[in-house]
C-alpha cells in the first residue's frame, strides 16, 4: 500500500506543480518575463545561430503587424508584450516560441504559407503556447532549473552564460502531444477574434502532411507531435461547435499575402 501510494504521488506530482494555483509559487511572471528578456537578448547577440531577417522592412512590419493584432485578442496574458522576430533560414519550415511573449519565425516558414490566414495561424499557434505556459513550466520542471535561477540572480556575466546554455538544451520547445492540441484551439480562437480565417492553421498543416507526411518532423522538430491528421481534425472540430467564427474566403487574405511573399524572393 506504501509503495502504491508513492507511485501515485510520483505520477500525480507533475500535474500539480503544472496547475494555475501552484505556478505563480515556482515561477511568476515577471520572473517569466525576465528569463524570456535575457533569451530574447542571447538571440539577439548570437547571429551564428539564429542569423536575423536582413530582407526588406515591409516583411518585418507585416509579421509586426499581423502579430500585434493576434496578440491583443489573447486575452490571458494582459501584462506581456509581445514582440515577433524573423530569423533568415529559407530552409527552415519553422516558427518557436520563448517564454514571456516572445515568438520567432524563419523565412522557410514565410516562404511556405500561401495566405495571411496561414502565417497568422502559426503565429497565434506560437502565442498559444506562450499563453499556456508551456515553455515556462518546463523552466521550473527540468533539469534547467540551476540555469533558470543563474538567470534570475547571477551577475551580467552569468547570465549571458546560463542563457546561452539554456538556449543550447531548448527545454521550452519540448511540448507535449497535449500542449499542441492546446495551443491549434488558441490558434482557432485568436485568429477567429481577429478577423482572419481559422482555417488557416488547418490548411498549413494540410499541407505540411501533403509535403512530409503525417509524422512530420519539419515544423517545431523537439515537440512531441499528435498526428497532423489528428491536430486537423482538432480543429475543424473547434471551428465547427464554436458559433459566430470567421469563415469567409476573403478572410484569408491571400491577395496581400502575395505581395509580401513577392518582396522575399
Ligand atoms: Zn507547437
Amino acid at each position: 500500500m506504501k509503495n502504491l501510494t508513492k507511485k501515485y504521488l510520483i505520477i500525480l506530482l507533475p500535474v500539480f506543480l503544472f496547475c494555475d494555483t501552484v505556478r505563480p509559487f515556482l515561477i511568476s511572471e515577471e520572473q517569466e518575463i525576465s528569463i524570456g528578456n535575457n533569451l530574447k537578448n542571447q538571440i539577439s547577440a548570437d547571429s551564428e545561430n539564429y542569423p536575423p531577417f536582413k530582407g526588406d522592412y515591409r516583411v518585418t512590419r507585416f509579421v509586426d503587424s499581423i502579430g500585434a493584432i493576434l496578440a491583443q485578442n489573447q486575452k490571458e496574458r494582459p501584462n506581456l508584450r509581445f514582440t515577433f522576430t524573423i530569423l533568415e533560414d529559407d530552409s527552415s519550415i519553422n516558427a518557436f516560441a520563448i517564454p514571456g511573449g516572445h515568438v520567432f519565425v524563419y523565412t522557410g516558414l514565410l516562404k511556405e504559407v500561401e495566405n495571411t490566414a496561414e502565417l497568422a495561424g502559426v503565429l497565434a499557434h506560437e502565442i498559444g503556447h506562450i499563453t499556456r505556459y508551456h515553455g515556462a513550466d518546463r523552466l521550473v520542471a527540468g533539469e534547467v532549473t540551476g540555469l533558470v535561477n543563474q538567470i534570475l540572480f547571477g551577475d551580467e556575466s552569468t547570465i549571458a552564460k546560463a542563457a546561452a546554455s539554456l538556449l543550447e538544451n531548448l527545454a521550452f520547445l519540448k511540448f507535449s502531444r497535449n500542449n499542441e492540441f492546446e495551443a491549434d484551439s488558441s490558434a482557432v480562437v485568436y485568429t477567429s477574434r481577429s478577423g482572419i480565417n481559422p482555417l488557416g492553421v488547418r490548411d498549413f498543416f494540410l499541407k505540411l502532411k501533403r509535403k512530409y507526411g503525417d509524422s512530420q518532423k519539419i515544423f517545431e522538430p523537439l515537440s512531441t507531435h499528435p498526428l497532423l491528421s489528428e491536430r486537423i481534425e482538432n480543429v475543424e472540430k473547434i471551428i465547427n461547435r464554436t458559433p459566430g467564427i470567421v469563415s469567409d474566403s476573403a478572410s484569408f487574405y491571400s491577395e496581400k499575402y502575395l505581395h509580401i511573399k513577392s518582396l522575399l524572393q
